[in-house]
């Protein structure tokens, strides 16, 4: 499969911040906020509730990606997958700022690494930790 963006799966990406790091032209920019995890087992059991990050905002700038798919190799939850959605206007030498709701336009045909489906906008976080 042609790369030509790379999507997005949002309630999958638990704002780590590795693909950010790895990320050798810093293309990657996430904010994201704390707060109570309500489903955790020991919230009701705690006096101080496990905390889980809330993503607010995702962003690669195409215009300096280089393609290297680091982030999609590194990010450990399942978040970041290949797709073969052209990016529409094509990234120029200019900035080409996509956030979470665009890269997630790019799941349908979405690819792992490993070649098997990326999950859809809709499906649950999958939480799979890779190896
Ligand atoms: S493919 Fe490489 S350059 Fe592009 S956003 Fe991912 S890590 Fe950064
Ligand atoms: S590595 Fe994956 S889970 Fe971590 S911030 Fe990046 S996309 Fe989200």
């Amino acid at each position: 499969m042609e790369h030509k963006s790379i999507a997005l799966h949002p309630s999958s990406c638990t704002s780590c911040m590795l693909c950010v790091r790895e990320c050798p032209d810093w293309c990657i920019s996430i904010e994201a906020h704390s707060e109570p995890d309500l489903e955790s087992p020991e919230y009701s059991n705690s006096r101080r509730p496990s905390m889980k990050n809330v993503l607010d905002k995702f962003t690669i700038n195409f215009g300096d990606c280089m393609w290297c798919g680091i982030c999609v190799e590194v990010c450990p939850f399942d978040a970041l997958f290949w797709s073969s959605t052209e990016i529409e206007p094509k990234p120029t030498a200019e900035h080409l700022i996509l956030d979470q709701t665009q890269l997630t336009k790019f799941l349908p045909g979405a690819i792992r690494n490993d070649g098997t489906s990326a999950p859809q906008e809709n499906d649950p976080p999958s939480g799979r930790r890779k190896k």
